[in-house]
């Protein structure tokens, strides 16, 4: 099993919106199980396919504490059918964005509707870190990046700072 590349930005592919996914069959399994490779290698607690370059609605994530053993979850399809509230995620981080950080406002708690990897509907009451991620990783298929959600000012920082390195590289 050949693994899979995380994209970075300023790669457009990232800001490509995703497809729906209507036909869950081994080519989808198999992604699935190269992204979820991905996501633990880096390591991360979310993945959606378009970071892989596959511009499909379908999402990866894990939050459980590391001491608890692995839980992967699926979801395909995913809509956020109510939100609720806002916090803010302190110093939020994402595989394609790497090296930086910032804080981020968010709704504090979403209900999601969506599918499993098997095709089942899925309907989850998210609040914390999983509403967190969640809201990110559907951000992700929507092609935004959490970078879109902070002031001008740090974003146009960030873009310098990529800049300078794809020159120096
Ligand atoms: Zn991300």
């Amino acid at each position: 099993m050949n693994k899979l590349n995380i994209l970075t930005y300023p790669d457009k592919f990232l800001s490509r919106p995703t497809q729906p996914l209507d036909n869950i069959d081994g080519k989808v399994q198999d992604m699935i199980d190269k992204m979820a490779l991905a996501m633990y290698d880096a390591p991360g607690v979310g993945l959606a396919a378009i970071q892989v370059g596959w511009d499909k609605s379908l999402l990866i994530y894990d939050v459980s504490p590391r001491d608890e053993g692995r839980f992967l979850n699926v979801l395909i399809n995913p809509k956020i059918i109510t939100k609720e509230g806002e916090i803010v995620s302190e110093s939020e981080g994402c595989l394609s964005v790497p090296d930086f950080r910032a804080d981020v406002k968010r709704a504090a708690s979403i209900t999601v509707e969506g599918h499993d990897r098997d095709g089942n509907p899925l309907k989850i009451d998210a609040e914390g870190i999983l509403a967190i991620v969640l809201q990110h990783e559907i951000d992700h298929l929507n092609g935004t990046l959490f970078i879109e959600h902070i002031s001008t000012l740090k974003r146009q920082m960030y873009k310098r700072r990529i800049k300078k390195q794809l020159r120096e590289k």
